[in-house]
């Protein structure tokens, strides 16, 4: 009786990598105030120390008049100022953990 053992074959199995996540999109982050979940329209318009007003969230935080860049964005609604970066939603909020 021969035993005839294939070396390096049982062990060697590697699953084939499952990378075929569906890629989603780059779709447009929602905006909202991250306090009271207000969302501004478009025709929104905040005011700059400069007197300009505008869209704040059409230039990421900067007034096209005098360049300056608002790190805080104030709620239209609530009245109160957050960080420009947290009212884009975070992609990963609605994964539902
Ligand atoms: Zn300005
Ligand atoms: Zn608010």
């Amino acid at each position: 009786m021969l035993l005839l053992k294939r070396q390096g074959e049982d062990d060697a199995f590697t699953p084939p990598d499952e990378e075929t996540r569906e890629k989603a999109p780059p779709r447009r982050r929602r905006i909202r105030c991250p306090l009271c979940a207000w969302e501004p329209r478009p025709e929104d318009r905040w005011g700059c120390v400069c007197f300009c007003v505008w869209n704040t969230f059409d230039t990421g935080g900067v007034c096209p008049a005098c360049g300056r860049h608002w790190t805080e964005t104030q709620c239209l609604r609530c009245g109160e100022w957050s960080p420009h970066e947290a009212w884009y939603e975070d992609p990963d909020d609605d994964a539902g953990a």
